[in-house]
């Protein structure tokens, strides 16, 4: 190809997201913990939805996602629907806010281990992204405030954070986004946000400040991660700027219907809730019973942490062979861990037999 065709700055830096596996060749009972999804699926009412949205696939789709912006207003205690942007997943969020905030010459900041797709959206808007260093994997305020200049156009911040499962507590988060300069945005990314007991994702916040956006999503908890449905709440001008870059179509009906369906089935959100924390408290006791040290778990997985990246891998080929996939978090600057997803109860219990094998064995 001519040289005089190339795509623009930054996008040539990109390293390609890895999803979490989903096969090992030659098996067929493969438990799937790399990609934090929800056990249980979602709730039976997205099935009737969806039956129900496939008789208009004629049609094109509401634009303005007004219906379901309204059950997700009212699923979250009052949220303002008119200040809700739904999108393709949380991602597409991330993608609107990095495109319409941030272009060459400016910096999106985020910690050290954090979620892989703000570095990949701030190369894809021509931004240059900017990592401050975590504390014990943990985000640390003084840290990102520290890495701030005045070509900081935002902030990410997941909480809990992907992959560590690490949370910052509402009075730092706040301590954030008041220190921050006055052109930058905090975007708090609560994908895992329904997991975290009394944790409202920083909804009050954004109501309070108006530089703080919030991200959630319907692919974990609501257990619609196939579906690819995501919304941000934010302040008024900013989510209509981000309305200004959103494709006019970018979600389906079935998209649409299917999620609305489900945001207001409290009692399976409860049970997932519940079931995931009873859970990830047996997995984290069980791993480190077995001198697998893990932070306490407040999302939906596990960050176990071995001794250095030649067991880490060992202990993956052995799951593997088990017919365990987990996921490999080195592109995380994580090479030691494996973060390993709470499934069902006898997943959790084959994976909890698999690694006292693994280390029995060694
Ligand atoms: N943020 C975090 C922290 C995540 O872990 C994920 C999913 N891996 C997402 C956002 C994106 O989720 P989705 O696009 O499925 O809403």
């Amino acid at each position: 190809m001519s040289d005089a065709i190339r795509p623009q700055p930054g996008i040539m830096e990109i390293a390609l997201y890895q999803g979490g596996k989903a096969q090992i060749a030659g098996m067929r009972d493969v438990v799937k913990l790399s990609s934090n999804e929800n056990p249980f699926g979602p709730s039976d009412r997205a099935q009737e939805a969806l039956r129900r949205a496939s008789h208009s696939l004629h049609r094109y789709p509401n634009t303005d996602h007004t219906s379901l912006r309204n059950a997700i207003a009212a699923a979250h205690g009052g949220l303002d629907a008119g200040r809700i942007i739904c999108g393709v997943g949380s991602d597409e969020i991330i993608t609107f806010l990095c495109q319409a905030y941030a272009g060459v010459g400016d910096e999106v900041l985020f910690t050290e281990h954090g979620f892989l797709m703000y570095r990949i959206s701030a190369l894809a808007a021509g931004a240059t992204p900017v990592e401050a260093p975590e504390t014990d994997r943990r985000a640390d305020v003084d840290a990102l405030l520290a890495a701030c200049t005045p070509r900081t156009r935002l902030v990410f911040l997941a909480n809990p954070n992907n992959p560590t499962g690490t949370f910052v507590a509402m009075d730092e988060i706040t301590r954030l986004a008041d220190g921050l300069p006055a052109q930058a945005i905090l975007v708090l990314d609560g994908a895992y946000a329904e997991y975290v007991d009394g944790y409202d994702g920083g909804a009050a916040l954004v109501n309070a400040r108006d530089n703080v956006v919030m991200t959630r999503t319907f692919s974990k908890i609501h257990g619609l991660g196939g579906l690819r449905v995501g919304w941000g709440y934010g302040p008024r001008a900013i989510v209509d700027v981000l309305n200004r870059v959103r494709g006019p179509f970018n979600l389906s009906t079935v998209q649409m219907e299917t999620a609305e369906a489900v945001v207001s089935d409290r009692d399976h959100i409860e049970k997932c809730r519940h079931e995931n924390a009873r859970l990830r408290t047996w997995l984290a006791d069980a791993l480190n019973d077995l001198g697998i040290p893990c932070d306490r778990p407040l999302a939906n997985f596990v960050l176990a942490r071995f001794v250095d990246t030649a067991e880490a891998e060992a202990c993956e080929a052995h799951l593997r062979g088990e017919g365990l996939i987990v996921r490999n978090v080195a592109a995380y600057k994580l090479g030691h861990c494996l973060r390993i997803t709470v499934g069902d109860e006898p997943s959790c219990r084959r994976v909890v037999h698999a690694i006292a094998q693994f280390k029995g064995v060694r």
